[in-house]
């Protein structure tokens, strides 16, 4: 569909299907649990994999694949799988990646939910994570990497402090090793950073944030390049013969091996459905992406430009508001650095808390990427189950309340964010 056709086109053409009997232009909701088999002869060949022709929507509907091939046209790639949630979509990535005793490295820098499942339940089922600095250069990246290592694994905009990584080293390292890079893109979205330009191989999305782009969705995106060699040895479920005489997934997919394998036996397996009702909503969001990236990041350097000026601001955390990474940045993100603006308040967890209680335009919400503005005290909501030593080890000092910039008109955002701050205490207060 890409045939030359820019970004905005395709956010509302890609993968666009015209419904065969009523002629909807608009992808209706396919609403079904499965579809009728043909005859006897067509459902053999649907359950054998050899039709085209889907059986059952927990892993195939009309809806999804739509806006599936959307996202993956969006971020470059060869093929898209929906899931329930975006952590639905990193579970679903690493399984198909990784078995019991396999490893993989990881910046240091990740989103709360995502750290707690690779240290949580994805540990206690036999997978090794190693963190490495997301500034590690180039030569500590390949030394870490063993012949066990799976996956090299990174935010492309790290929540909530905004680190970008160096996705064309990571790509330097993925192709000297073999070992696929992972890029969970949410923050950016493809608009203002695509990875696989920088040789990721897998791209994840939690679609519940700009994507979907209005609070309304829960959803995930898992995304193959079509790009990478699936015939490594690293990954004999990928390249070993099948039972019964069955073609390899390397053999039959090729290069798209990967995306077959999610689809056909890791979420058919384990069942993580995205609703096509929410499809249909997250199709509605992505027609818009790239308008509502350009007002996000607008409405998000006029919010760290108050804050950074405001003497109850200790510090603002934003891509574009960090000069030790300006030069990552610039590569990565031209285009802008996304909405997500961390604020460290002078006065610690009080002052925190005035600020947010005050708030009458902005919501206290945890998620991001809506089109409303929200804040929230990561501290002691997201990272409250943390010991305040691993808070601070991760940047999450008491003063600190995320932002997900929205897309109300500037002045109003900023004038709610100053009225809230009025009077805050300019130092913390002795414990
Ligand atoms: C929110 C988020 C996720 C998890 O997505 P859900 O849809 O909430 O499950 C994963 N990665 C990042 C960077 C996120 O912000």
């Amino acid at each position: 569909m890409s045939g030359g056709w820019g970004f905005e086109t395709r956010q509302i053409h890609a993968g666009a299907i015209v419904d065969g009997e009523a002629g909807a232009r608009v992808t209706p909701i396919y609403q079904s649990a499965g579809y009728v088999l043909d005859d006897f002869d067509d459902g053999v060949e649907r359950f054998a994999g050899r039709s085209a022709k889907r059986a059952y929507s927990r892993n195939d509907n009309p809806t999804n694949v739509v806006a599936a091939r959307r996202i993956a046209d969006l971020e470059g790639g060869a093929d898209a799988v929906l899931v329930a949630s975006g952590q639905a979509a990193i579970a679903a990535a690493l399984h198909a990646l990784a078995q019991a005793g396999d490893h993989i490295l990881t910046t240091d820098r990740l989103y709360e939910g995502t750290r707690e499942m690779v240290r949580g339940s994805l540990a206690r089922q036999g997978l090794e994570f190693e963190q490495l600095p997301i500034d590690a250069d180039e030569e500590r990246w390949v030394a870490a990497v063993r012949p066990t290592t799976r996956a090299i694994y990174a935010e492309s905009i790290a929540n909530p402090l905004g680190e970008v990584a160096d996705l064309a080293l990571l790509g330097r390292v993925s192709a000297r090793t073999g070992v696929p890079l992972v890029v969970d893109n949410t923050v950016a979205t493809p608009y203002l950073c695509r990875p696989f330009e920088h040789g990721a191989a897998v791209v994840i999305h939690s679609t519940s944030k700009w994507l979907g782009g209005h609070g309304s969705v829960i959803g995930g995106a898992v995304v193959d390049s079509g790009a990478f060699d699936w015939s490594a040895e690293r990954f004999p479920h990928l390249h070993a013969p099948r039972p019964h005489g069955a073609p390899s997934f390397a053999e039959r997919f090729g290069s798209a091996a990967y995306g077959a394998y999610l689809r056909s036996v890791v979420v058919l397996e384990h069942g993580p459905t995205f609703p096509p009702t929410s499809a249909f909503l997250l199709l509605h969001g992505i027609e818009t992406l790239s308008l509502r990236m350009e007002r996000h990041v607008a409405n998000a350097r006029a919010v760290v430009a108050a804050l950074a000026a405001h003497p109850a601001v200790a510090r603002v955390h934003h891509p574009d508001h960090d000069d030790a990474q300006a030069e990552v940045v610039g590569r990565m993100l031209p285009d802008g650095a996304g909405s997500v603006v961390s604020v460290e308040l002078r006065g610690g967890r009080a002052a925190a808390r005035a600020f947010l209680d005050r708030l009458r335009l902005v919501s206290q919400m945890t998620h991001i990427g809506d089109v409303r503005t929200l804040a929230i005290h990561t501290g002691s909501t997201i990272h409250g189950k943390l010991a305040e030593e691993e808070r601070l080890a991760l940047g999450i000092t008491p003063g600190l309340v995320r932002i997900s910039v929205g897309l109300e008109r500037a002045d109003d955002i900023v004038a709610d964010l100053e009225q809230a701050l009025e009077g805050l205490a300019l130092e913390e207060p002795a414990p």
